[in-house]
This record gives structure tokens, sequence and C-alpha cells, in this order.
């Protein structure tokens, strides 16, 4: 079967293995039927950052986590890439009870066991059972993060698939929540819980770094009757999108002003930037919360504590948890109809993956016809 490899930055090919099967009993093979790329791809695909990453990790100026989830040498191809996909079943194995061959799934892109009591407490990303040491037990990282191969293949291996593997409720296009593996659940996260705990709460997203997070962060706050989202980025197509989906839409000038001084109760910081994410912290308002979805990897970050301390400002970092929030994601945005597949600005045909991959565009969806009748 083919499964696209990362080989360096902008450079990308098919390449065979064998066909995955089923090894545990509570195993299922899956065929993605659309798969999309994470904001967090672009960094190794549009910038070549392996060998600054490399010397960063010696000197002590890049965090040794980043060396934990992507080894010693991050970005060193070949390795199989891709974490967000929609997915048919075509095999399971005898202990799987509570899914079927054909049913479509969300395959979140961390693996998990769904009973340690990590994924108890809903950290699904960071189950014990799954990670057996490592940092992330994930799809499409490379080999420190396992070896469950990348999402833009022609089949893959999901253990524990009762667990894992999220079916789309009836009638939900795939194409509209191409990206509820991750982009769309982090997104998600940063605006919904705390939309629900104090309604009528102000919103700002810092868009631009991770493109297609800030979008969806925006579109789901304003669905959610935040009394006013401001959309921050430096791209007209991103700012128009961001206005379709119910945002105020705000260029990023140089000076970095956000639209109210006054600040805002909650912040998303999407610029994957560590000037955004101190910009993020002092534009939230007292006793507000800023969820900062980026890769942050240096180790001097200059985030003001002080001024954290004196406004009581609660910063939320950490990897997203879809498998715990993906039936409510789903769920609400079957039911709402949210338009999540507008923040698409690219959608290829799933064997056209090798060029479209490192396309420089906000979101990237790749897709192909399902095969499997149940
Ligand atoms: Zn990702
Ligand atoms: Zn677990």
């Amino acid at each position: 079967m083919r499964e696209l490899n990362f080989l360096s930055t902008g450079n990308l090919k098919w390449m065979e293995r064998e066909d995955p099967v089923l090894v545990s009993d509570d195993d299922a093979i899956v065929r993605p039927i659309v798969v999309s790329r994470c904001d967090g791809d672009t960094l190794p695909l549009h910038h070549r950052v392996s060998r600054a990453m490399q010397v960063g990790l010696k000197t002590g100026l890049i965090d040794p986590s980043v060396g934990n989830i992507c080894g010693r040498i991050p970005f060193k191809g070949p390795f199989a890439i891709g974490h967000e996909a929609i997915a048919e079943i075509v095999a399971v194995g005898r202990d799987v009870t509570a899914r079927k061959v054909g049913d479509q799934v969300v395959v979140p892109w961390s693996v998990s066991c769904g009973t340690c009591p990590l994924c108890r407490r809903g950290l699904t990303s960071k189950c014990t059972t799954t990670r057996n040491g490592r940092t992330l037990a994930a799809y499409g990282f490379g080999p420190a993060s396992g070896s469950y191969g990348g999402m833009v293949s022609d089949l893959l291996r999901v253990p524990f698939a009762d667990h894992m593997l999220v079916p789309l409720p009836a009638g939900l296009d795939p194409l509209r929540v191409a990206a509820a593996s991750d982009n769309l659940s982090d997104a998600w996260r940063t605006v919904v819980p705390y939309l629900q705990q104090r309604p009528g709460a102000t919103v700002l997203v810092l868009g631009g770094g991770a493109k297609s997070i800030g979008l969806y962060a925006a579109g789901l706050a304003a669905a959610h009757g935040a009394a006013a989202v401001d959309y921050l980025d430096t791209s007209d197509a991103r700012l128009e999108k961001a206005g379709i989906l119910g945002a105020n839409p705000h260029r990023l000038t140089q000076s970095g002003a956000v639209p109210n001084p006054q600040g805002y109760d909650i912040v998303a910081e999407a610029s994957s930037r560590t000037a955004g994410m101190r910009r993020a912290i002092r534009a939230t308002s007292p006793g507000g919360v800023c969820t900062a979805v980026g890769y942050y990897v240096g180790t001097n970050t200059g985030i003001p504590l002080m001024h954290m301390y004196a406004n009581d400002i609660t910063l939320h970092l950490g990897v997203s948890h879809p498998r715990a929030m993906l039936p409510e994601l789903l769920d609400w945005i079957n039911a709402n109809h949210f338009p999540a597949e507008s923040v698409t600005s690219s959608l290829v045909s799933f064997d056209d993956a090798p060029d479209a991959y490192a396309e420089r565009t906000t979101k990237l969806v790749l897709h192909r016809p399902a095969v499997v009748t149940s």
C-alpha cells in the first residue's frame, strides 16, 4: 500500500509498505477517505528547521521535549506524515463490538486506550498505556512517537478500536469535519468550554500561525454566543473567512495593538510565536483565560509572569485531547450546521497528495470516495 512520506522541506513522496494487519483482537484496520493537513505539519514542510532545531537542542535553546516527540534529529525524513483523517472501517478484530466494517469514523491524532487513569480524566493524548514511556503516542510524527504510521496512507491500523474510533453522526458530511482529529478539536477547546462557563464573554483570536485553528476558533466562538469576537491576522483571505464565520476581522499591524484595549475574557493564541503569546497574555482581561495552541519550542520565552499574577490570568498550554471532546463536538456541528468546511482553502484528490501536501495554503484537504458498503 501507499503511504505519504516526508523526505525534506517541500519534498514528499508515496512510499510502499506492507498492508497493516490486525495485531490484537481489539484492533481495526481503516481506510482514510478524507485527510487534512494539520497546521503543525507546515512547520517542517515550509521551513528548513531541522538543522536549527538540532543545534538548539544541543545548546539548550530549544526544549528537550521537541527531541522526545520528533527524535534527536527532528523532522529527519523519510517518515510517514499526516494525523487528521476521517476513515471507513475495513476490518475489525474479534473483540471489537461497538464498531463495524463500513462505519465512517474520526481517527484522533493521538493513540489512547480509554481505560488508564489519564484517559479516564479526559487526558487521552497523555494515555499511559500507549505512550509506554514516550512523550506522545501519535500518528504522523515519526518513530519517536510510535510506529503507527501516518494518516495519508491507503490503510491504517488503529488499536483499542472500540474506544479510539468515533463514529460520524448520521448525515454529517466528512468534508465538514475533515480536521476533527486535531485542529478543529484544538480550536474547540480554546473557546467553547469557557463560553459555556461565561456566556456572552468577549473573545480575541490571534491567527496566522496555526492558520486553520485560528479560523475554526473564531467561528466557533461567534456561534457559541460570544459578545464579540475580534480576529487578527495579516492574510486578506483569512480575514475575509473570519468575517464570514461571524468574527470581526482586523489587520494585524506592526505595533501589535489589539482592537479593545480593555482586554478580552477569552483569548486564543494561534500566531504560534512567542511575541504573539506575550501579546495574547497582555490582551487578556483580569480573571480571563488565554489558551495557546502553537509550538513554542524555545526555552527563553519572556512570558510576563508578574503581569499574569497581578491580573489573575490563566494561561492554558498543552496538547489537545480530541478523543475526549469529539462526541460533543461532532453532535454540535451536525445539529448547528456549523460550516467548518469553509476554512478549507484547497480540496484535492487523495492521489495527488505528494504535490498537494506541501502547498502554501491555509487548509489543505485530500479526499477520495468511500468503497466499503456496510
Ligand atoms: Zn497536529
Ligand atoms: Zn489510556
